[in-house]
């Protein structure tokens, strides 16, 4: 079976995929299960991009899909949540009240998308250093987020920070280079019974490797992790399940024999 658990649509600021364009794409891609993880990035400081999440129209709408489409495909209700250090109490009492409120998520990813309140998205977190020291300041921040909120499932796009970096060259995750930072980080994950994806959207955007590369899966496995789960990161229909048959591979070939799906944030393992 395949399951997208990434994948973001209109309720996502940076995505205009109408719903159920994508629930209609992963029919036909032929997965059996798919959640939504729309974007929550409180506190977002490019006034451009509208990075909050309007929960109750949100999840009425999953539940319609649900309903609509329950023979052909199971839909899940996730949210990929954007850390930042200052926001682990925010955070605690929003995923609090979504539960108590009526709003059960049956996914949560925790992401770092800013660095001292720069997306490394944008070139300009490049410019202000070297990019060892961008990789390296970027998993910094990641470790600080963690220990600053853990109520997430998986911890998504690892190595994320290097996607957009502005030169080519840049664009490969060397874990030996950060080896030390990064098991630090798969550490904490594992000690706190957290996951981690592996995000095909670096494939997406022309990297020879997936988010994490394939050292870092296998490191996280190595290390004891065994929470994986399947994301293609789509903010258009035609890139959800993006090449998920090679993912299989690589996570095959990294020691996994399992994916994991969730549901009301209970894990459940899948062979690969
Ligand atoms: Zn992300
Ligand atoms: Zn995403």
């Amino acid at each position: 079976m395949t399951a997208d658990y990434h994948l973001h649509s209109s309720f996502s600021g940076d995505s205009q995929t109408n719903p159920e364009d994508a629930v209609r794409a992963g029919i036909e891609r032929g997965l059996s299960l798919l959640c939504f993880t729309d974007h929550f990035d409180p506190d977002y400081p490019y006034p451009e991009v509208f990075m909050e999440l309007d929960v109750p129209a949100y999840v009425s709408e999953i539940r319609k899909l649900q309903a609509l489409y329950q023979e052909q495909i199971e839909i899940r209700l996730g949210a990929e949540l954007g850390i930042q250090p200052h926001l682990g109490e925010f955070l605690r009492s929003w995923a609090g009240d979504c539960a108590s409120g009526g709003y059960p998520f049956d996914f949560l990813i925790g992401s770092t998308h800013l660095v001292d309140r720069l997306d490394p998205y944008y070139p300009d977190y490049w410019e202000a250093r070297t990019a060892r020291d961008a990789v390296s300041r970027y998993l910094e921040a990641t470790l600080e987020n963690i220990r600053a909120f853990d109520g997430f499932d998986v911890y998504g796009h690892l190595d994320y920070v290097i996607r957009y970096a502005p030169r080519t060259e840049d664009r490969a995750f060397s874990y030996a280079a950060h080896a030390e930072q990064m098991d630090a980080i798969l550490r904490l994950l594992i000690e706190k019974g957290k996951g981690i994806e592996i995000n095909t959207g670096g494939w997406k955007a022309g990297l020879a490797e997936t988010n994490p590369c394939r050292d870092v899966l296998r490191r996280y496995r190595e290390l004891g992790g065994e929470i994986i789960t399947m994301g293609s990161d789509a903010h258009t229909p035609e890139y959800i399940g993006y090449r998920f048959a090679d993912a299989k591979e690589v996570l095959k070939a990294c020691g996994f024999r399992y994916f994991t799906v969730f549901r009301e944030r209970r894990p459940a393992f899948m062979r690969l």
